[in-house]
């Protein structure tokens, strides 16, 4: 028989759980994927992830190749596509892996209903996540709002062993079922990016895992990863994002990892990194139980609030111009590589909310343009944190100060030198409280553009006042 394997947010072969089952069940496997007809109608997509997409179907392609099939592309919306390619190829099935996410959801449904209107079955499968939404519910049976007890329920679970990759998809798909070229950004009408990104495609993500395990990363990483300075995380973003390796075999794999030397300390950063993954999973469920946080403000009392930051202030956040070193590094780092280490991303995101006090969703949507691991459950989750207003958030009046924070976690100024470097002959003390002369740290560099603590203060009565009313 022919069936369809729909490829989404799994842009691999080796343990991809549709894919496998796909491969098991029929003599033939149609793999397909379907570029968006996203023309700049929201602000929610940007050159830099569709480039890393552009490469990752690219790759996509030839390892199917090496199975003997192809990649077949379409354009435009999903459950129309796969209408016309069941009905060109007579499939028998569509296989898929389930998404999480509000707008993969609904899509999912639709391609659902054309399979029941051709009377074949719609075959969808856990993949994305150890545990899904449903699946870590508290004793009462409801979604958790804070993660601390949902991680630890989580971490509890029995987790599934992964599966190797499927050894033949069957007779490459007919020499005349039209394929879509493989896009380049010109599909979407970007611009080229001038970033440079992560090699894409699912031999450069395993690489990657396989390099962060064996490394000294992952044993460092519940002393290091705070640090911005230097690789101290993974730096799998992007590969969990488009699904380039899979989360059973890194949390399988790094479960496994601890060395002779230091067992202790490599089995608390094994445990440190295995709850961060549970982070990612916490933030899809909450989107997945809560799809209104999209729209507004996860906790109540904070929701109509106002903010009343300027466009131009919002601007020089932007350009990384706003003269507070570690903000501007994380912008220009962001620009540069569509990457930006987590500590900097509390820090600006906390910034442009608490000291500029612009609306999260501005920061959010611009981080969304220009993360290659821009992900909406996550992104949404980390600057609802930061504004004060998400789930398991920081409460509003716990407000990091950027000074600080650089003492604390860039205190040779490093980071910043690497990457504003108008401030590289500036000594780092400079870097941890505003200029005592008033004078600018460099020339052309500008001066803060706001005083940190009249803006806390400004913030905490924002806060306050918006509470009282409701
Ligand atoms: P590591 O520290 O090596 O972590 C490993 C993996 O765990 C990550 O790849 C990620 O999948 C997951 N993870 C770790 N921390 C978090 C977290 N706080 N929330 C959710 N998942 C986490 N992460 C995204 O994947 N996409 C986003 O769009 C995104 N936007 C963010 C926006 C803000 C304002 C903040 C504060 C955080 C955001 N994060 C986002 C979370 C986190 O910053 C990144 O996952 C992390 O920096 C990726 O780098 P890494 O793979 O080296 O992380």
């Amino acid at each position: 028989s022919t069936v369809i394997h729909w490829f989404r947010r799994d842009l691999r072969l080796t343990d991809n759980t549709a894919l496998h089952q796909a491969a098991q069940d029929a003599a033939q496997v149609i793999p397909v994927y379907i570029l968006s007809d996203w023309q700049k109608r929201h602000a929610w997509t940007g050159s830099i992830r569709q480039q890393f997409l552009c490469g990752c179907l690219e790759s996509l392609d030839k390892n199917l190749g090496a199975l003997g099939s192809r990649l077949i592309l379409r354009c435009g919306q999903a459950d129309q596509e796969l209408e016309k390619l069941i009905k060109e190829t007579k499939a028998e099935a569509v296989y898929l892996n389930r998404d999480y996410d509000p707008y993969g959801r609904d899509m999912e449904k639709k391609v659902e209903e054309v399979c029941h209107r051709f009377g074949i079955p719609c075959l969808t499968y856990k993949d994305r996540v150890l545990h899904e939404p449903d699946e870590v519910l508290t004793g009462s049976g409801g979604p958790y709002r804070v993660y601390t007890p949902y991680s630890k329920n989580w971490l509890s679970l029995e987790k599934t062993a992964p599966q190797g990759k499927p050894t033949t998809l069957g007779k490459a798909p007919a020499k005349d079922l039209t394929s879509h070229p493989l896009p380049d950004l010109g599909h979407w009408k970007l611009e080229p990016t001038q970033a440079s990104l992560p090699a894409p495609g699912e031999r450069a993500a395993r690489q990657r895992m396989k390099d962060f395990i064996e490394s000294r990363t992952l044993n460092a990483y519940a002393q290091k990863r705070n640090i911005p300075a230097g690789v101290t995380t993974s730096r799998l973003g992007q590969d969990l994002r488009f699904g380039l390796i899979s989360i059973r075999e890194l949390y399988t794999r790094c479960s496994a990892a601890t060395s002779a030397q230091s067992p202790s300390d490599d089995q608390k950063s094994v445990a440190t990194y295995l709850k961060e993954l549970a982070w990612r999973e916490f933030y899809l469920a909450i989107l997945w139980h809560y799809p209104e946080v999209f729209d507004e403000e996860f906790a109540p009392e904070f929701r109509g609030m106002p903010w009343p930051g300027s466009d131009e202030q919002f601007q020089v956040w932007k350009q990384g111009q706003t003269g507070f070193p570690i903000v501007d590094a994380g912008i220009r780092e962001l620009l540069a590589t569509g990457f930006m280490h987590n500590r900097v991303r509390m820090i600006v995101s906390m910034f442009l909310t608490k000291d500029l006090h612009c609306h999260w969703r501005l920061g959010e949507s611009f981080f969304m343009q220009h993360l290659v691991d821009g992900e909406n459950a996550s992104n949404n989750g980390g600057w609802q944190w930061s504004a004060g207003t998400g789930a398991d958030a920081a409460p509003y009046f716990r407000i990091q100060n950027p000074w600080i924070q650089t003492k604390t976690y860039d205190p040779e100024g490093t980071y910043i030198r690497q990457w504003v470097p108008e401030l590289r002959g500036v000594s780092p003390e400079r870097f941890t409280a505003p200029p005592k002369d008033g004078r600018s740290l460099a020339p052309g560099y500008p001066l803060p553009m706001v005083d940190h603590h009249e803006e806390r203060d400004r913030t905490l009565a924002i806060f306050g006042k918006h509470r009282e009313t409701k």
